[in-house]
């Protein structure tokens, strides 16, 4: 699967600086906010701009990228799986400055949409038969989780913070603004608690007063039969615990699907090339061959053309969500042998100077064409 271009999903050139890189996520969060932007397509790229900014705004997350983008392990990639180091590793400019000049932009009523977590996405590679079956898997990944020692406050034993004075523990502000155009009054995430509406006595030990930690993750997933390469299953609640009170984002999982030595899967059809030896396609023959739900024993009429395609049904792969299935298409194919002896070839000398091409009839066709 094709890495993720941070530089492009944020508009900005390679070498961008640290604030070109600001604003251009600045710009375009606003512009994809699901909040404010109702179009299908504005999620998927609200969540994309995020990622990149998550990596892009950080200067060792950024160097990381810039220098092992593509360096995925076989089975986890993306910002989520541990790749790019602590999520807290940069200084300033976080995500919660940049939110609060967001929402207050537009009046502050968006603050809800700041309650969730940001989405973590791993890669999960499945055999074919994984795949087509479905199995259980387990996934280990790193993630942000609440800090149970200091229950999410970051403050020793849950107890030890108070009240922020200057927001009144809402952890929002409202600034009175002299411009030319008159008084506005502008609202903002409250510098002196970081937004958090506390103001922190003594730091829980466990999570050096963050109220979150990263940690390594288990979860067993299940796969449903029939998924197919390129679908992602959501873990709802499995992502990242939000920097404040809220929701737990998702966990993606991306699934990629290896090739199977002699199937080939398109949709919920699978196919196969049966190659025989000529005689076989005209003298007709029965051969067991392989399908998904075991061996099957197949009738190949007399007199099959080379290229002929035989559907079986309801051997293909299961639908996902419904009990149905696809099919099995069986191409024959005639394979020509890979040497020929003496005796051989002037046996098949013998049967070719008895062809009456009156007895092929696209062959005569094509001859008197000519
Ligand atoms: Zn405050
Ligand atoms: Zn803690």
């Amino acid at each position: 699967m094709a890495k993720k271009d941070y530089y492009s999903i944020l508009e900005v050139q390679k070498d961008a600086s640290a604030d070109e890189i600001k604003s251009a996520y600045r710009r375009l969060a606003k512009k994809y906010h699901p909040d404010l932007n109702k179009t299908p397509e504005a999620a998927e790229k609200f969540k994309d701009i995020n990622e990149a900014y998550e990596v892009l705004g950080d200067d060792k997350k950024r160097a990381n990228y810039d220098q092992f983008g593509s360096a995925d392990g076989p089975q986890f990639s993306g910002a989520g799986a541990g790749g790019f180091g602590d999520f807290f590793g940069g200084a300033g400019g976080g995500f919660s400055d940049i939110f609060s000049d967001i929402f207050s932009a537009f009046g502050g009523s968006n603050q809800r949409a700041m309650e969730k977590g940001d989405d973590i996405f791993v890669n999960l590679s499945l055999s074919f038969e994984e795949a087509v079956f479905g199995i259980e898997k387990t996934i280990t990944f790193s993630k942000i989780e609440k800090c149970n020692d200091c229950k999410g406050t970051g403050a020793k034993d849950g107890k030890n913070f108070s009240v922020c004075p200057d927001c009144h523990g809402t952890g929002r502000v409202r600034y009175q603004q002299n411009t030319m155009f008159g008084t506005t009054i502008r609202e903002a995430g409250c510098t002196k608690c970081n937004a958090t509406g506390k103001i922190i006595k003594e730091k829980c030990d466990a999570c050096n007063g963050k109220g979150v930690k990263r940690v390594q993750k288990t979860v067993n997933v299940k796969i449903p039969a029939g998924i197919d390469d390129g679908q992602t299953i959501r873990l709802r609640g499995e992502g990242n615990a939000p920097l404040r009170e809220g929701v737990n984002g998702d966990l993606n999982v991306r699934i990629s699907v290896m090739p199977h030595k002699l199937f080939v899967r398109k949709g919920v059809d699978v196919y196969l090339d049966l190659y025989l030896p000529f005689t076989k396609l005209i003298l007709g023959t029965k051969i067991e061959i392989p399908t998904l739900k075991g061996n099957y024993l197949l009738t190949i009429p007399e007199l099959s053309p080379s290229g002929t395609v035989m559907r079986l049904k309801n051997r293909g792969i299961k639908n996902l969500n419904r009990d149905t299935y696809g099919d099995m298409l069986v191409t024959l194919k005639a394979e020509p042998p890979k040497t020929l002896d003496k005796t051989t070839r002037k046996m098949l000398e013998e049967l070719d100077g008895k062809i009456d091409p009156r007895n092929y009839s696209k062959y005569q066709n094509f001859l008197s064409k000519k």
